[in-house]
């Protein structure tokens, strides 16, 4: 490869990472924006995400709040009215008086309150001697059912509230109770006064209490039996959880949420567990993760979707601007190394070398550096386009050219298409000597091309080669210099062509 070849090739690797760079830097760009795009995105969707757990988790909390609140002042009515009969049995007046009129003082009309069964009085045997729902007990006899034992056999229980049972006096309806002890004076066992509260009321106010579609609530007995659970099922009423790892956590802390997956159901959901302050009961309340997410997982879908849209047009509009900027830079720089060049020879042109020399000058000025010039013109030139027509004429220039740039070998040294046949080749740095050693090796490459040319004294396409060499000194004129290697190639002409000539003035 020749240097001027060189040149040509660098100037391209330089203008090719040009365009590359920029157009990476503009694609990179894009894509680092798309990208704060899609994250920024991402961040809001994540926060709507937690939002959601969090607002759900405020609204478990909520419902928690007002179910407990309602059994909680039922519970205390019905211990007062528990307490009522305890006080009224130990007064020999009440007992004293006629059953109806007994029955109206022991029972006040909370004991007619919806979903309460029965209160009753049992003996030391566990049969009813006194009944709420009539003057004449009915027959029965609950010397068997734990809350009649518990009171029997542990003196200090207080209230004691069952697990839920089958009543037997109201054809099997699932029922808890609320039992107090009754004392002889001595404090030996006198039997029980008994509340039962019908299941029905839990299942009603856990029913209207909206906790949505895969939502589930339970009230729990400290001992792990399931009281109620919304959704109703009457095989879970009654059975023990304690085996189960939410039962765990309700015993952990007085009040809390966790996630977890359920045995009953294999369902995930965020639990909010409570504990009464005054009675052995847990209430949960649990909301499905798929509920719970329902509407973020629909917003994070259409937004995705039109990101992914939006994005992808992004993507695809700014490669497509990438791939155009390439394009178009290439094609200008492409038109700016047209616009250095000459067509015919390749070589660097008038205006090109104009500035090469200009730049040249200067440097060579100031380095205090010695400078050549070596102008070059074709001999008899004229005849050989006469001779061969203006198309061979054209060829020859070509191989003179390439002769030219073959015997030029260092980075700055450059040649360039002067105007018609004639050549300059500008040697930075490049004594007398030097110089008339590359034009000597010119001259003979372009001899040695061996063109014929029949109307040359030498019979082929020959050369003559001006030389001049200057160390510029502040105020020397550029055009001088060229006007010297003009005139040391008008020497060489006239002293029979074919031949290097140097300066002389
Ligand atoms: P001399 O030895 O004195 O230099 O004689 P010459 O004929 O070379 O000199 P002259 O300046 O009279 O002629 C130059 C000729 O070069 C004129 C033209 O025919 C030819 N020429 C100039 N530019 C081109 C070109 O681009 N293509 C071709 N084919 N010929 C050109
Ligand atoms: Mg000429
Ligand atoms: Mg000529």
């Amino acid at each position: 490869m020749t240097r001027t070849q060189k040149n040509r090739s660098a100037f391209f690797v330089n203008r090719i990472r040009r365009i590359a760079s920029t157009s990476s830097l503009v694609v990179g760009s894009c894509a680092l924006i798309a990208i704060v795009m899609v994250g920024l995105c991402g961040l809001v969707l994540y926060q709507g995400r937690l939002d959601a757990l969090s607002h759900t988790r405020d609204t478990l909390r909520d419902i928690s709040l007002i179910a407990q609140r309602d059994i909680e002042r039922n519970f205390e009515l019905y211990e007062l009215s528990l307490q009522a009969v305890v006080d009224g049995l130990q007064q020999p007046e009440v007992m004293a008086l006629p059953p109806h009129l007994r029955r109206q003082v022991l029972f006040d009309r909370a004991a007619s309150a919806r979903y309460l069964g029965s209160m009753l009085v049992l003996d030391a045997a566990g049969n009813i001697v006194i009944d709420s729902g009539s003057d004449t007990p009915r027959a029965g006899n609950f010397a068997d059912r734990p809350y009649f034992i518990v009171q029997r056999d542990h003196p200090d229980v207080g209230l004691y509230i069952s697990d839920p049972y089958q009543s037997r006096l109201r054809g099997g309806e699932p029922s808890i109770a609320l039992t107090r002890r009754l004392s002889h004076p001595d404090g030996s066992f006198a039997g029980i006064v008994l509340l039962s509260v019908n299941l029905e009321y839990f299942h009603k106010l856990f029913a209207g209490l909206s906790l949505g579609p895969h939502g589930s609530m339970s009230l729990i007995g400290h001992n792990g039996i399931m009281i109620m659970r919304q959704p109703y099922d009457l095989r879970i009423v009654g059975r023990s959880i304690k085996g189960a790892s939410t039962y765990r956590h309700f015993l952990s802390a007085p009040e809390g949420s966790f996630s977890e997956t359920a045995s009953i159901d294999g369902t995930r959901r965020l639990y909010w567990f409570s504990n009464f302050p005054r009675y052995p009961l847990i209430i949960m309340v649990a909301a499905a993760d798929q509920d719970i997410y329902a509407a973020w997982r629909r917003r994070t879908l259409f937004i995705g979707s039109l990101m992914l849209a939006f994005g992808s047009a992004f993507v695809a509009l700014s490669m497509l601007l990438g791939v155009q900027l390439r394009r178009r830079m290439r094609a200008e720089s492409e038109l700016q190394l047209l616009a250095r060049t000459d067509g015919l020879t390749g070589l660097n042109n008038r205006r090109s070398l104009g500035e090469i020399l200009e730049q040249e000058w200067r440097r060579a000025r100031r380095n205090r550096s010695v400078m050549s010039l070596l102008f070059l013109d074709i001999d008899r030139f004229k005849a050989y386009n006469d001779t061969y027509g203006h198309q061979a004429g054209d060829d020859a220039l070509a191989v003179v050219a390439r002769c030219i740039s073959a015997s030029i070998r260092r980075p700055a040294d450059t040649a360039a298409r002067y105007g018609g046949e004639e050549f300059v080749v500008v040697l930075p740095e490049t004594p007398a000597s030097g110089a008339a050693e590359i034009a000597e090796r010119i001259r003979s490459a372009i001899a040695g091309c061996e063109i014929e040319h029949a109307g040359s004294e030498y019979g082929r396409v020959t050369a003559s080669i001006g030389v001049v060499s200057r160390v510029p000194e502040t105020g020397d004129d550029l055009s001088a210099a060229i006007k010297a290697a003009d005139e040391a190639l008008y020497q060489a002409k006239i002293s029979g062509r074919n031949r290097v000539s140097q300066y002389e003035p």
